[in-house]
Parts: C-alpha cells; structure tokens; sequence
C-alpha cells in the first residue's frame, strides 16, 4: 500500500478508479494523500478546502466499494471551479460580491460526478478552484482572491478563467477538474498549463447550477491530463436536464470512452489558414505543426480550409457575452445573496453601494459595455449587428465542415505570458482569445491538447530561452462529435508524451 500512497498523485483518473476497484487503495487513502498536498494552498489554486467534507465523501464512497453499489470513477478525486454552486463547499465565483456564500443546493455537473447514490460517478471531492470574477478574464488576474500562478513558471498566468483548475490538475493537487468555457475558459488554461480540455457542444452538459457569466456561450467541462481521463469525467457530465436548465439538449449521454483507440485513418483535419497568420508566436507555431505532422503519420490527411470571420470573432464576442453578463448580474443586488454594503441612504444607494464594492473592475467594465450595446439607440449598431455575424460565424464553420471531418489549430496566439504583462490592458487579453471564440459562438464542441512546449519569451526572431512552456493544439469537431475528438486526441497522445510530462521540480 505505501508504495501506492507515494505515487498516486501521478495517477490519471482511469488508474485511480482501477485501483479503488481492485481494493488496491482506498477512498479515505487516496483523499487523505491529495488532501496533503493541498497544504499551503499551491499556486493559490484552491478557494475552498474542507478536510472533512472530503473524507466524509471518502467514507461512503469506501462504503459503496463494499457493498457494490460504487459508481464508474468512485472514490477518485475531483474539485470544481468555483462557478459551480456546491451544498458543502462555500461558492464565490471568484468574486468579493459572493464572500461566504453556500448555495443550498449542487449543480447538476456537480451531483453528476458526484455521490453515486444519486446516481452519480462517486468522484470525491477536494474542494472549490480559484477562477477569473464570474469567469471574466484569460489569465486568471481577475480573481478577487488573488492570483493563480502557473506551475511550469510561476512567474506567468495559468490561463483563465478556469486558472485554478488548469494549475491545480497540472500541480498534481488533483488528477481532475471541471471548468467551464464561454470564450475559451477551458481550452486556453489547459493549453497554458499543459494539461487536457474539452469543451462540450452548448447544452449538452446541464448549466443548472453553473452561475451564469453569458448564458448562450458558457458551457462546463472536464479538464485532465490526458484526453482518456477527460473522456471518463465527460461521459459522466453530458444528458439532458430538460427540467432545470432551458438550453439543455435532449440529445442521450454517451460512454465517449467506448469510441477511444478508433483508427483516425483518412480522418480530414481542417487547417483554417486564419488561425495561422501573422499574430502567431513562432514556438507555438512550431509546436503546432509538430502535432499536425503526428496526426500525418497515423493516417489522417490535411486540408486548407478558410473560417473567413475568425477576426470579427473578438468584437461580436465582448459585445454579446458583456450584453448577457450585464443582465445575468443584476441579480446580484445585496438583497438575494452574498455582500450587502454596511451604510447606505435607501433601496438604490444599497444597490449601488453593494454593487460598487462587490464588484471587480473587469465586471464592472464588462456590466458597462454590455449596458451600453443593449441600450435604445446603440442595440441595432451594436448587439443586433453581432448576433448577425455571429451566424454568419456558425455558417462558416458548417462550410468548413463539408471538406473536412476536424478542425486543428493552436489554442491561443502565444505560450502563457508574465503575470501583470497587460494589467491596466483589457485588450490585449481580449485579443488572446482570437482562436477560442469562434467555436465558441457557434456552439462547437472544442479541445486542447498538448502538443509541446515553446521557449520562454521567444517570439518571432527573439530568442531569449528559458523554462519551457506547453503549448495546447486546439480541436474543433462539428456538433455532437465529442468522440471524435477524443479519439483524435487520444491517438495522439499514444503517439506523444507531451500530457505526460511534468512541470520542473514538481514532488
Ligand atoms: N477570456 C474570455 C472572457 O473573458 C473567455 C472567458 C470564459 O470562457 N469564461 O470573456
């Protein structure tokens, strides 16, 4: 057994859940291992910890290995970004507004991976992940509990706004995470931090529960090392919940697990020349293509395909997502949850005090611009134009289709860049999620993958070298073809060991 508790951090959720089943180790073992590494709070990665909520969880997952009852991946651990309402963990959304709060209820992701009792996987839970306020951000800078570092350099980003999962998946502090992505959220930190992430098609994973940063666009995921693992926890997490969310899809879950190991022979990989213009680093690039040449050798064929409307991406995004956003915050008032501001005069000064305190400047900025678009006078210039191109983004990407099966290109236009590089710079972020939003918009299941490591600051013709940096190769399938693109990913990562490796000096 001791040799297990040594090394069962460095082991992928679909050895964990072997063991456990095998009676190897035990769910108290296993979370009492993690829960020790969670000491310190590394990489700031965690908001909410409680040992024994953890082990209670581990007790009756323990409980239900014995009697038989245990659900696919009992006993393994998981946490959860702090977007996701949890009953026995406080929920902040990372944001000051939400100081203390717990929801009296799990979300649906949440339940569903969750105590096999209710019919779900029996995963264990470690706690709740630091994130970007209300998932606004690409750097995980937005948090009002301070920043998350990334675990190949801490002097950088770990991505956002799923920042903490990413860095706390790749730390080794827990084999799993769920995020969530509504521009990018799951596929830049993975691709930050080296790890696995997929974004499911909008609806097919249950947003009950989720809160809301804009609703048309946010959509929950798991995050792992490997695509096997992020197959595993997605299977668990896809299926209608008709009743609770209005944009589920009554489209059946599915085992993606069952379809891994399919040949990808003759597989059409799209190569949108868009996403390999002039703003992308010369690394990632490199890195990319590598990945690309792998897909070549085990039989899959490259076509040029064009996704014209990739730039018009970033204006119709921080114009629709902000629209959404600033009508999904108004609940957040100091009357129904969370801050109340101590002194105010009467009902509209306690809003605005609560609100001005509550809220972070990235929120505030996004409240205002989405104000500003919905406004009489600026809705038809502005929201009314972007829903329009915003089809017009999805009809490319149906004409993409037709030539090609998948689509691959790089995740992000860089590796993770230095903590505080675009403070007082919104834009510059913004612009960084060039390559996540189109799929995003049109709803389009999407993934990262490790594809490599780019040199530390080099970009174009510098050529300061220093820690390497993974890199994420982004797939994009077409609606409801999760499967493929794990399997496409996990052909690679046969073939690769890039999801393997592990920052330096990590224990
Ligand atoms: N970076 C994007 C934003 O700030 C995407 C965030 C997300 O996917 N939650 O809105």
């Amino acid at each position: 057994m001791s040799r297990t508790m040594t090394t069962l951090h460095n082991m992928t959720v679909a050895e964990l859940a072997q063991a456990l089943r095998a009676k190897q180790v035990s769910a108290v073992e296993v979370a009492t291992s993690f829960l020790a590494r969670l000491g310190g709070n590394p990489h700031n990665a965690f908001l909410d910890i409680d040992s024994e909520v953890t082990l209670a969880q581990a007790q009756a997952s323990d409980a239900r290995l014995a009697a038989g009852t245990a659900g696919r991946l009992e006993g393994v651990p998981v946490a959860h970004k702090d977007v996701f309402v949890t009953r026995d963990f406080v929920t902040t959304a990372g944001s000051k507004i939400l100081t203390g709060y717990r929801s009296p209820f799990d979300a649906t992701l949440v339940q569903k991976l969750g105590a096999s009792a209710s019919g779900g996987a029996g995963m264990v839970s470690l706690g709740k992940l630091n994130c970007d306020e209300f998932a606004m951000g690409s750097a995980n800078e937005n948090s009002a509990f301070g920043k998350v570092t990334n675990p190949w350099d801490t002097a950088r980003v770990p991505g956002g706004s799923s920042g903490g999962s990413a860095a706390a998946v790749a730390a080794r502090l827990v084999p799993a995470a769920t995020g969530t992505d509504t521009g990018g959220s799951i596929r830049q930190p993975a691709s930050f931090c080296g790890i696995t992430g997929i974004k499911p098609t909008y609806g097919r994973a249950s947003r009950y529960g989720m809160i809301a940063y804009a609703s048309s666009l946010d959509q929950g995921g798991p995050m792992a090392r490997s695509a096997e693992d992020c197959a595993l926890l997605l299977s668990a997490m896809c299926g209608p919940d008709l009743d609770r969310d209005s944009t589920s899809l009554d489209v059946p879950a599915e085992d993606f697990t069952a379809s891994l190991n399919g040949s990808i022979e003759g597989l059409r990989i799209g190569i949108p020349k868009e996403f390999f213009g002039e703003g992308l680093h010369a690394d990632v690039r490199a890195a990319v293509d590598s990945a690309l040449r792998e897909f070549e050798k085990l039989g899959a064929k490259l076509v040029p395909i064009s996704l014209p409307r990739t730039e018009l991406s970033i204006p119709v995004y921080y114009i629709i997502a902000p629209a959404e956003a600033s009508s999904n915050l108004s609940r957040f008032d100091g009357v129904k949850f969370g801050h109340r501001a101590k002194d105010y005069t009467d009902l509209v000064d306690m809003y605005k005090k609560t609100r001005a305190e509550g809220f972070g400047n990235e929120v505030k900025r996004r409240i205002m611009t989405g104000a500003y678009v919905l406004s009489h006078g600026y809705y038809d210039a502005y929201y009314l134009q972007a829903q329009k191109i915003r089809r017009m983004i999805a009809d490319d990407f149906q004409n993409a289709f037709k030539e090609c099966d998948v689509i691959a290109g790089p995740v992000a236009p860089s590796v993770a860049w230095k903590l505080g590089e675009n403070a007082g710079d919104p834009v510059a972020d913004y612009l960084a999620d060039i390559f996540t939003l189109p799929a995003s918009l049109a709803g389009l299941p999407g993934m990262s993958v490790p594809a490599g490591f780019g040199a530390n600051g080099m970009q174009g013709s510098e050529t300061e070298i220093g820690k390497p940096l993974p890199v994420g190769l982004q797939l994009i399938g077409n609606y409801f073809k999760e499967a493929q693109l794990l399997n496409a990913a996990h052909r690679l990562q046969q073939a690769t060991d890039f999801h393997l490796r592990q920052p330096e000096g990590l224990q």
